[in-house]
């Protein structure tokens, strides 16, 4: 058993003191932070001393990640973070909102937030309408006087449209609603969302910015102090707050977060510019391509970046779509982005399974629309990969 100084306590002694520092973060798993005194415990509950007190409540762990999160997004107060990307989401649609309220959501948002819209908001007397969000006039003509929020994100899952974010931007000002940008797919290496409008910015650090598949954290950041206060005491009240582990390892993933984007990103043209030569694909959609509906709005916005994932369409239904995926060896079929390795992923079976066909026909996921979220693979190998298991599963 350790016993520290006092020769029977439980408790070990402080850390070992050292002149120099360590070069990476500690790991602080401590849920509880011992104060010397009631005065000093006050003095930090007052605000007037910084200091943790029970980790539910905050830790340094997510306070680091929350930083350099911040500095990237140039978010003025810290974020605040939560245990997955839909932590912070659900902050935003529930923790800032009242019965009676009206909310505005793209209707291309990832999967769960778009359910989130349509079945727990509604439970709660809260009401939300779906809309295209590259279309201002449909979401002026969607607005009511009880309308808290637009919710968009701004290259949507999983079929890349580009939102008017400057027209929506002004609208929301206009009316004095909250504009949220979900800034997942663009990441603030290609888009700062805080500079273009929004009110608030979310991410799933999850996906690009942690980059490994190795933890699930979320990030939400309001330019109000009073709103970003909000967001923090309802996501401590409703048990969000992080592993002190898991942001250690997203901060340890952020490290490469840059390199990581402008690598997946240039190979991803590459492989759009492929896919859109090989006979077995009917479409292809990236928003840099001539080809693309917001190619105009992209380059406006995202300054020469675009972002790491492709869609494309087979020739073919569910067992072409089967097809591909199992001759698609060594590309991991997952229902996830960001990753180092390539994956792809089929809407129609996994995001937006919940939609019936009809919804999916609209939105433009046929049984043969796949999304791959490019990863740091070489270009060359990784086209051929696609070559090779899309010309297997369209053979006739
Ligand atoms: C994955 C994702 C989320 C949800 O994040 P989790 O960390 O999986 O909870 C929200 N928005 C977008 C755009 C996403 O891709």
């Amino acid at each position: 058993m350790i016993r520290n100084d006092k020769g029977s306590l439980m408790r070990p002694d402080p850390l070992p003191e050292s002149a120099s520092r360590p070069v990476v973060t500690p790991l602080s798993p401590s849920v509880v932070y011992a104060s010397d005194t009631p005065d000093m415990l006050d003095a930090q509950y007052e605000g007037d001393l910084h200091g943790y007190t029970y980790s539910r409540e905050g830790h340094p762990n997510a306070d680091v990640v929350a930083k350099a999160i911040d500095r990237m997004e140039g978010a003025p107060h810290l974020g605040v973070l939560t245990s997955s990307g839909m932590g912070a989401v659900s902050a935003v649609l529930m923790g800032l909102t009242h019965t009676g309220d009206h909310i505005i959501g793209g209707n291309q948002l990832y999967g769960r937030s778009l359910r989130l819209m349509a079945e727990d908001l509604p439970r709660l007397g809260i009401d939300t309408t779906l809309v295209d969000p590259g279309d201002v006039a449909a979401v002026r003509a969607a607005m009511r006087p009880e309308t808290k929020m637009i919710l968009v994100e701004v290259v949507s899952n999983p079929t890349l449209r580009v939102a008017d974010i400057a027209g929506l931007a002004a609208l929301a000002k206009e009316r004095g609603v909250l504009l949220v940008v979900d800034n997942t797919f663009t990441t603030p290496r290609a888009f700062k969302a805080f500079d273009h409008g929004a009110d608030i910015v979310i991410h799933s650090i999850t996906k690009l910015l942690a980059g490994h598949s190795d933890v699930m954290l979320g990030y939400v950041a309001a330019r109000d102090q009073e709103l970003n206060d909000r967001l923090r005491v309802f996501t401590v009240t409703t048990g969000m707050t992080p592993s002190p582990f898991d942001c250690w390892l997203a901060e340890r993933g952020m490290l490469s977060f840059d390199l990581r984007f402008d690598r997946a990103q240039e190979t991803a043209a590459q492989l759009a510019d492929h896919l859109a030569t090989l006979p077995g694909v009917t479409r292809v959609l990236y928003p840099a391509r001539p080809d693309h509906p917001d190619q105009a709005r992209a380059d406006s916005l995202l300054k020469g970046q675009t972002c790491n994932m492709v869609s494309f369409e087979l020739d073919g239904g569910r067992p072409e779509a089967n097809a591909f995926a199992t001759a698609a060896r060594g590309l991991n079929f997952a229902p996830t982005l960001g990753d180092v390795g390539t994956t792809i992923s089929h809407p129609a079976s996994s995001s937006h399974r919940a939609l019936t066909e009809q919804r999916r026909t609209e939105l433009g996921m046929s049984e043969g629309f796949f999304r791959v979220s490019v990863g740091l693979e070489d270009a060359d190998t990784l086209c051929s990969v696609f070559s090779d298991a899309i010309e297997a599963a369209t053979r006739r």
